[in-house]
C-alpha cells in the first residue's frame, strides 16, 4: 500500500483529501497548528477501514520537514506520495502590501512546498515511483485583487511543478497542480452572503465548491489511472477560468 503525506491536512481541503485517500492509501496527516483536528481526521480515517498517523510539520522549518518525513518513513518505510496542500493568505491592495505580508505568504506557500517537495524526491528516486500534487489556485492563473502575493505563489507551484515533472519523469515520479476555485473552508469563511452571490454569478456551476471537489481530482491524479499524465495543471473551480 501507497503512503501519502498531506500537509495541512487537519482541516479544509487538506482534510478531504486525507479522508479521501484514506480509502487506499496510509495517510500521514500533516499539522502545524491543529492538532486536534488532525487527531480526528485519523480516528475518521481508521474509523472507515484504513491506516493513519498525525503528523508535525511546519512548513516553513526545514528542521520541521525532515523531522515528519523521519516520523512517516519509520512508521509506513516511505512516502510515496506528496499532497503540497498547506498555505495561507494575507490580503492587501499591492500599494499597501507590507513585506512582511509578502515574505510570509510566499515562504509558506511557495517555499515551503519547495522544501516539503526536495525531501520527499528523495525516496521516490530510489524506489522509483513518485505523486507529488501541488494545491496552486485559480489566483495564479488569473490573478486576484488583493492578492497579488498570494497570486505569485500560486504561480510559482506551477513553474515549480512543470519543472519536477521535466527533471523526474524518467523516474516514474509525477507531478501536478490542482488549481481550486471558490471552495467552501475557514479559509473563505470570511465572504458574506452577498459575496458569495457574486461569485456564484461567475460560475457555469451555480454552487460553491465543496472540499470533496478538489479531493476527487487528487485520488484521481494520486492513481494508476493517471500515471500519464505529468506537468499538467487542472483547474477545479466550476467553470471559473473558462
Ligand atoms: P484552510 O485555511 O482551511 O487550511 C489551511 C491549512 O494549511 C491548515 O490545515 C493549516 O494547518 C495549514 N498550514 C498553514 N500554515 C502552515 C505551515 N506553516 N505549515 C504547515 N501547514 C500549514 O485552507 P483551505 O483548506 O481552504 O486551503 C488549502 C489549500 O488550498 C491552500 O493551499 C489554499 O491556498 C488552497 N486554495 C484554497 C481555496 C479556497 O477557496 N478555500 C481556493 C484555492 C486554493 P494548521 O491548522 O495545522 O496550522
Amino acid at each position: 500500500m501507497k503512503t501519502v503525506l498531506v500537509t495541512g491536512g487537519s482541516r479544509g481541503i487538506g482534510k478531504a483529501i486525507a479522508k479521501n485517500l484514506g480509502l487506499t492509501c496510509n495517510v500521514a496527516v500533516g499539522y502545524s497548528h491543529s492538532k486536534e483536528q488532525a487527531d480526528e481526521v485519523v480516528d475518521e480515517i481508521k474509523t472507515a477501514g484504513g491506516n493513519a498517523i498525525a503528523v508535525s510539520i511546519d512548513v516553513t522549518d526545514q528542521n520541521s520537514v525532515d523531522e515528519c518525513f523521519e516520523t512517516v518513513e519509520d512508521v509506513y518505510s516511505s512516502v510515496d506520495i506528496l499532497i503540497n496542500n498547506a498555505g495561507i493568505t494575507k490580503d492587501n491592495i499591492f500599494p499597501r502590501l507590507k513585506q512582511e505580508d509578502w515574505d510570509s505568504v510566499i515562504d509558506t506557500n511557495l517555499t515551503g512546498s519547495f522544501r516539503a517537495s526536495q525531501r520527499a524526491i528523495k525516496g521516490m528516486m530510489k524506489n522509483k515511483w513518485g505523486r507529488i500534487i501541488f494545491i496552486s489556485s485559480v489566483a495564479g492563473i488569473s490573478g486576484n485583487t488583493g492578492q497579488s502575493n498570494y497570486a505569485a505563489s500560486k504561480a510559482g507551484l506551477i513553474g515549480l511543478a512543470k519543472t519536477i515533472s521535466k527533471e523526474l519523469g524518467s523516474r516514474n515520479i509525477t507531478s501536478n497542480v490542482i488549481a481550486p476555485g471558490y471552495i467552501e473552508t475557514d479559509m473563505t469563511s470570511f465572504l458574506n452572503d452577498e459575496q458569495k452571490e457574486d461569485i456564484i454569478e461567475q460560475l457555469s456551476i451555480k454552487r460553491v465548491g465543496k472540499p470533496e471537489d478538489i479531493a476527487n481530482m487528487v485520488s484521481f491524479l494520486c492513481s494508476d489511472e493517471s500515471e500519464y499524465i505529468t506537468g499538467q495543471v487542472f483547474p477545479v473551480d466550476g467553470g471559473l477560468t473558462t
